[in-house]
């Protein structure tokens, strides 16, 4: 019976992995082929500054359209991307797309007398270790005509772990173009004080991981406080991911931190409906206008 039991629960593993490999090379499979057919689309987050209340730029955040599965977010496909190496021809697409998308928006708004936007691109690893990571972004400002400083590349923390020397000189080529340089999820990965201090960023992003809790939890509190001094006396731009109540935006607010993402002022939204946020002059001091006095 033993023996049959250890059948079984072979057979049951078996299967499992079957179906799993299976998942894997479908999804691999549809993945080599969505770009071809053009099912990748972006969606844009509103990036607020805190003292104006004005948005001054933009994340542009990968979503694959996928024609029987819907909408499918990146949690579900960028990392298989990442392993097979697609995030590399999936990323250079990205990046031309929203470069090419910031263009046409700031060239409109300019016509509006509005200021140009900065535009965030998430990059993995694996397209950090291309030999022509440089030449290409080069080459995508240069088609697009978007202004290198227009153009915000977020990295994280473990690009930097690896082999120091190497990165920072990748960092230093990248500087050279004339972008900005920043941290995504700040606070979750490896990175020491030292590698702040030698490496050339110019932002911090706080994962949201740590805003969450900032209105109830002291200790979290303390470290976004510690995050927000940080970045300051390093002369970095300190960003906060994550922000979903107007207690959270306050304290943000409160603390000096100079922008905010989050879906307590807009979630990623389609293109179409950005461009429409941004000509309808949507701010952030316009809503806190609008909303009633709290309660003394
Ligand atoms: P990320 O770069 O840290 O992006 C922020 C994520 O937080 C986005 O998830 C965004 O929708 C979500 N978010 C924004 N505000 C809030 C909020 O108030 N509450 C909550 N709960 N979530 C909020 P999304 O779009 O699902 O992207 C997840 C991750 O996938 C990104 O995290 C990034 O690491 C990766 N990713 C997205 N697009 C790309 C891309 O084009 N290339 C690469 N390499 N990675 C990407
Ligand atoms: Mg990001
Ligand atoms: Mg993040
Ligand atoms: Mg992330």
């Amino acid at each position: 019976a033993a023996k049959k039991l250890g059948r079984n629960r072979w057979q049951f593993y078996h299967d499992a992995m079957n179906e799993q490999t299976e998942e894997r090379l479908r999804i691999e499979g549809a993945l080599r082929s969505a770009l071809e057919r053009n099912e990748f689309v972006l969606h844009y987050q509103p990036q607020v500054d805190l003292a104006s209340g004005r948005i001054v730029g933009m994340e542009a955040l990968l979503r694959w359209q996928h024609p029987e599965l819907g909408m499918v977010p990146p949690q579900r496909f960028i990392g298989l991307a990442e392993e097979t190496g697609l995030i590399v021809p999936i990323g250079a697409w990205v990046l031309r797309t929203a470069c090419a998308q910031a263009k046409a928006w700031n060239d409109m708004w300019e016509l509006c007398g509005l200021a140009p936007l900065r535009v965030a691109v998430n990059l993995s690893a694996r397209q950090f270790a291309q030999p022509d990571l440089v030449a290409s972004i080069a080459a995508v400002l240069d088609d697009t005509g978007l202004p290198a400083a227009c153009l915000d590349l977020e990295l994280t923390e473990s690009l930097f772990v690896d082999d120091v020397a190497q990165a920072l000189d990748l960092l230093h080529q990248l500087k050279a173009l004339g972008v900005a340089l920043s941290i995504d999820d700040f606070g979750t990965g490896y990175s020491s004080f030292s590698s702040l201090r030698t490496f050339p960023i110019d932002v911090l992003k706080i994962d949201r991981s740590f805003v969450a809790d900032i209105a109830s939890d002291a200790d979290e509190a303390a470290i976004v406080v510690s995050i927000i001094a940080l970045a300051h006396n390093l002369k970095l731009r300190v960003i906060a991911e994550g922000v979903e109540s107007t207690a959270q935006l306050e304290f943000l607010r409160a603390h000096g931190c100079d922008e905010m993402q989050g879906y307590h002022f807009s979630r990623p939204v389609p293109a179409e409906e950005f461009g429409k946020m941004i000509r309808s002059g949507r701010s952030l001091a316009a809503e806190l206008r609008r909303e009633p006095a709290p309660e003394p």
